[in-house]
């Protein structure tokens, strides 16, 4: 059976101190969860460090929120795999939404990226989900499967069978409107199926898939009672301790 995972996407919140007292608050309530649901901590970059220090013996896995496809080179601003890798991360997220609407990402620079987390010898979270334009015009499936095709091209069975794929709605995150569970099921049972028909039924069978999008104590249960539903990937709610640590209990 999957593990469950649950990872808390902190996007550009929580300075370094912020950010040591919120894993400070988070380990109480948190200690023993770890055979059951694995715990991640997505924080900005600048925090890796200081956290890989602060969480040594913790049950949580650090994650970077982004990438460069290159291991290193004149690309100012940019941070690379390996780099990550070194701070102590098992985990890159790679084309959330946010930085494929705000920053230009397409399914290519997502394949490439997520081939550098994999080169570096981290698991990527590859994100995928429809506009509200695209799902009112029942488009969808389509969107999604173009998206998981995209980012998993070229890989092999036994690499995509340890991922992580993460199913975001655009309309549901930070938003309030989660998708319902039905919704949020036909989805990544679709996606499943996709992974089987590229690969085979034991890839599909252990490929986790994460949704994401307002998800939030009182929701998460459900969300993460579906059957193809394998954790959750949390934004607003991640940022507070108490509701971080509810989500993960209800995993
Ligand atoms: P919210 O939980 O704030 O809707 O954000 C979801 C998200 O984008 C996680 O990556």
């Amino acid at each position: 059976r999957r593990r469950k995972i649950v990872a808390g996407n902190w996007k550009m919140n929580k300075t370094v101190p912020e950010a040591l007292a919120l894993v400070r608050e988070l380990r109480g309530p948190l200690s023993s969860v770890g055979d059951v649901v694995e715990v991640v901590l997505a924080p900005p970059f600048v925090a890796l460090q200081p956290l890989h220090v602060a969480l040594e013996g913790a049950p949580f896995q650090l994650a970077g929120q982004n990438c460069h496809w290159e291991a290193s080179g004149a690309f100012t601003g940019e941070v690379s795999a390996p780099m990550l890798a070194e701070l102590g991360c098992a985990y890159v997220i790679v084309g959330h939404s946010e930085r494929r609407q705000l920053f230009g990402e397409t399914d290519e620079t997502v394949n490439k990226k997520a081939r550098a987390v994999r080169d570096a010898k981290m698991t990527p979270i590859i994100c995928v989900g429809e506009t509200l334009v695209e799902r009112e015009s029942d488009r969808t499936l389509e969107v999604v499967e173009r998206q998981v095709r995209g980012a998993l091209a070229g890989f092999e069975a036994k690499e995509v069978a340890g991922f992580v794929l993460a199913y975001e709605p655009v309309w549901a995150i930070g938003t309030g409107r989660n998708a319902s569970s039905a919704q949020a099921q036909e989805v990544h049972a679709a996606i499943r199926g996709l992974v089987g028909r590229l690969y085979d039924g034991e890839t599909a069978g252990r490929v986790r898939i994460q949704y994401g999008g307002s998800v939030k104590p009182d929701n998460a249960a459900e969300l993460l009672g579906q059957p193809d539903v394998d954790g959750a990937l949390v934004g607003g709610a991640s940022l507070k301790a108490g509701d971080f640590a509810a989500i993960v209990k209800a995993a």
